[in-house]
Order: structure tokens, then C-alpha cells, then sequence
């Protein structure tokens, strides 16, 4: 396994202001895989909790946290946080795309950045962080799954959610969606608080009140995360558990939030995501899908793709859609950079979009073939596509070059 899941199960007990910190995963008594993973890489750490069956989800979850450490920021940002989980679904989509893990894998993160008393924390799935303070268990994300959805509707109870057949349903996964962001949670925490991240094999199992007495009476961190984990198992242990326990120090320093922003997509992506924050609380996660697409150049013809062009770490997010039918160097009638600005992607909303650009383009080309055309020629009438208009435009451009000829072919009388 991964250098971040060994660095887990070490854990390590700092003096001074580096907080101390343990961790732990099982199996659990039914599953014959454990499909969670986790990172405890100081002032990182994060649950990651696989599906899709086989072992993919332990696949999908361990791509997702190795691209997440390798792309964390040294501080907790925000922005940067969550620029580093889009990284890790990117990746886990770029896996199953290439045969890595299977198609349709997934996994849940949650992502925690601790420094002094600054916490920064990303979420996506039903994995959870939760803050003790003042002796009081206090739960910072929202579920992005089916029961959290019933819960706040009013339809079933916490209880109720807790042993419903759909439990295990989420509205939110990395490994689906190229547009997926996460929802990010920003706070100052107070000297002497703790942190808890757990995969819902804990928090499926042990209920609120047992978590919060025991991360109380627990003081090691390591034990208590021991702790926790063997109360699921005593429960039943019907998941892969993981938790992972974080004390901040007692003597912590408030640290100053470094604002300097990355650049413009760091700022594009933190507004993206505070929006859906707001979107996320107050509609749920319905209608959270969201295509893009873009224009490119593809084998001599413009093409559709689906995802973002370019590339970002190295990594490339988009797969190849239709081809258009329309020439790439026969775009006389367009702006001049059109085909420049294709090399480097055309971005759109939608696939539908693209292809009612390239309708619009198609129609530009007809008119200005129609509009350089000899005047003699029979072609603004002309209805057909733009093969029609080409083929008339090769005659007409003949029948100049042999104006002198009577063998035109086909020539009206
Ligand atoms: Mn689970």
C-alpha cells in the first residue's frame, strides 16, 4: 500500500505546537477488501472511501490520495485545497479511463489542512470531519448522499438513516464527473480541540454520543483512534473503518492566512466552490452535474471533446466526442485566429453547444463561399449543406479557369 497509509498506521506523537495525532483502518468483520484509504501527512490529513466493487474502489481511493498529496499546499488554503482534491478526481477518472481499477469506480474525500489554529477542510462523499470542543462533539461537513438529502427534507430520521437499505447511496463521488468540485469548510479552532475523520464504516455504526464520549475520554490520540474503530467492529463492523484523530496543541498559534492567490483559476475554483456551499446547503446535491466541453483540432476536421483542454500537473481531463465534419483548414469566412484559438481548445458549456457553434460557423462558410462565388454562378438559392456549396464552388472556380471551354459538365443550358 501507499507510503501515506503506512505513515498512518505509525502515527506519531509531536511535543510542542506540531499537533499530535493517531490513526487507524480495518476491514471490518463483513467486507473481504478494505477500500478506504487515508493520508496522515502533517498538516495533511484525509479519508478516502472506495467503491466499485472488485477491489476498484480500493484502487480508486489510494489514486485519490497519492494525487492528493502530491498536489496538497504547504499551508491550509483553501483554494489550494481544493484545486488539489480536483487533481485527485481528474485522476481517478483518468484511471478507469485507462484500464487502471474498472470503469464506474469511485471513492469519497475528505480533506483536512491543520495548521496552528487554522483548519481548512474539503469534502466530497459521506466521509466525515468532525470537531470536538469545549467536550462537544460538533460534525463540520454535510453528507453528500441520499439519507443526508431525506434527513433535511424531513422524510426519515438520523435513525432512521442508520439502518435504511439506500445508506450507502452518495450524490457526490470523485471518479464521475470532471467538473466535481469539493465543498470547502474554512474556521479558526481553539487550543486543545480535536479533529476526527472517519469513513462511514464509523460513523454508520457508532452513533453521535458514543463518538463524542469516547474522543473525550480517549486522550492519546492513537489509542482513541484505535478506540473508535474497535467500537464499530463491536457494533457489527458491516464497513471498512477508518479514523483518524488530530489534537490541536494547546499552546497553538492563530496562523495568518497566507492570501496570496495562485492565479486565476485558484480564484475561479474558490468561488466555484463557496457557491456551491450555498447550493449544496440549500438545495442538496440534485442538479449538480455539469458537462463541459470544448473545439479542438482532430485528424484535419474541428472536433468535439468532452471536459477541460490542456492539461494541469501533467494531467490531461478530456476524451474525444464526435468528429464535426467540418475541414479545419477550410474555415475562409471565420476570424482570422479561429484555428489558433482551436489548438488550443475552444471552451463551451456543453457538447451542444459546441455543435451549435459549429452549425453557426458552417453557415458563416456557406455565406462567404456563396458571397466570393462569380456572380454567374447559380448558388444562392442553393440549400443543401455545405458539401453542395463546395462542389459549386469547385465548379465555379473551373468553369473561370475554362471560361473559353463548352465541356462543362452538368451546365444548365
Ligand atoms: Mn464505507
Amino acid at each position: 500500500m501507499a507510503a501515506a497509509k503506512r505513515a498512518g498506521a505509525r502515527g506519531r506523537h509531536a511535543k510542542g505546537a506540531m499537533p499530535s495525532y493517531g490513526s487507524r483502518t480495518d476491514i471490518g468483520l463483513v467486507r473481504d477488501h478494505n477500500e478506504d484509504s487515508l493520508a496522515v501527512n502533517p498538516p495533511l490529513y484525509a479519508v478516502a472511501d472506495g467503491m466499485g466493487g472488485h477491489a476498484a474502489g480500493e484502487v480508486a481511493s489510494e489514486i485519490a490520495i497519492q494525487t492528493l498529496v502530491a498536489n496538497a499546499p504547504e499551508t491550509p488554503d483553501g483554494d489550494d485545497l481544493a484545486r488539489a482534491v480536483v487533481a485527485a478526481n481528474h485522476a481517478v477518472i483518468r484511471a478507469a479511463i485507462e484500464g487502471i481499477g474498472r470503469k464506474g469506480m469511485g471513492t469519497t474525500m475528505t480533506a483536512a489542512m491543520l495548521v496552528g489554529k487554522r483548519l481548512v477542510v474539503a469534502q466530497v462523499g459521506d466521509s466525515r470531519a468532525y470537531l470536538m470542543h469545549e467536550g462537544s462533539l460538533q460534525r463540520i461537513t454535510r453528507d453528500h448522499s441520499l439519507m443526508a438529502d431525506l434527513i433535511e427534507s424531513g422524510q426519515i430520521t438520523a435513525e432512521e438513516a442508520r439502518v435504511h437499505p439506500q445508506r450507502s447511496v452518495i450524490t457526490r463521488a470523485l471518479g464521475s464527473d470532471p467538473s466535481t468540485l469539493p465543498d470547502i469548510y474554512e474556521m479558526n479552532v481553539a487550543a486543545g480541540d480535536r479533529l476526527l475523520l472517519c469513513s462511514d464504516g464509523l460513523s454508520g455504526m457508532v452513533d453521535d454520543s458514543l463518538l463524542e464520549s469516547t474522543l473525550e475520554r480517549v486522550k492519546d490520540p492513537q489509542r482513541c483512534a484505535a478506540a473508535l474503530v474497535n467500537e464499530a467492529i463491536s457494533a457489527g463492523g458491516h464497513d471498512n473503518v477508518t479514523a483518524i484523530v488530530v489534537d490541536v496543541p494547546t499552546n497553538a498559534e492563530a496562523v495568518i492566512k497566507k492570501q496570496t492567490r495562485k492565479g486565476r483559476l485558484a480564484a475561479i475554483l474558490a468561488a466555484i466552490a463557496f457557491v456551491l456551499v450555498l447550493v449544496g446547503v440549500g438545495a442538496g446535491s440534485m442538479a449538480y452535474l455539469d458537462h463541459t466541453a470544448f473545439l479542438t483540432e482532430k485528424d484535419g476536421n474541428v472536433a468535439v471533446y468532452r471536459g477541460m483542454p490542456g492539461e494541469i500537473a501533467g494531467l490531461t481531463f478530456s476524451h474525444f466526442d464526435h468528429d464535426t465534419g467540418l475541414a479545419a483548414d477550410d474555415l475562409e469566412g471565420l476570424p482570422a485566429n479561429v484555428r489558433e484559438r482551436l489548438a488550443e481548445g475552444i471552451k463551451v458549456d456543453s457538447v451542444a453547444d459546441a455543435d451549435a457553434l459549429v452549425e453557426t460557423w458552417k453557415e458563416q462558410i456557406e455565406q462567404y463561399k456563396k458571397s466570393t462565388a462569380p456572380a454567374s454562378k447559380k448558388l444562392t438559392d442553393d440549400a443543401d449543406a455545405q458539401d453542395a456549396a463546395s462542389s459549386d464552388a469547385a465548379k465555379a472556380a473551373e468553369s473561370a479557369d475554362g471560361e473559353n471551354s463548352d465541356t462543362e459538365e452538368g451546365d444548365a443550358a
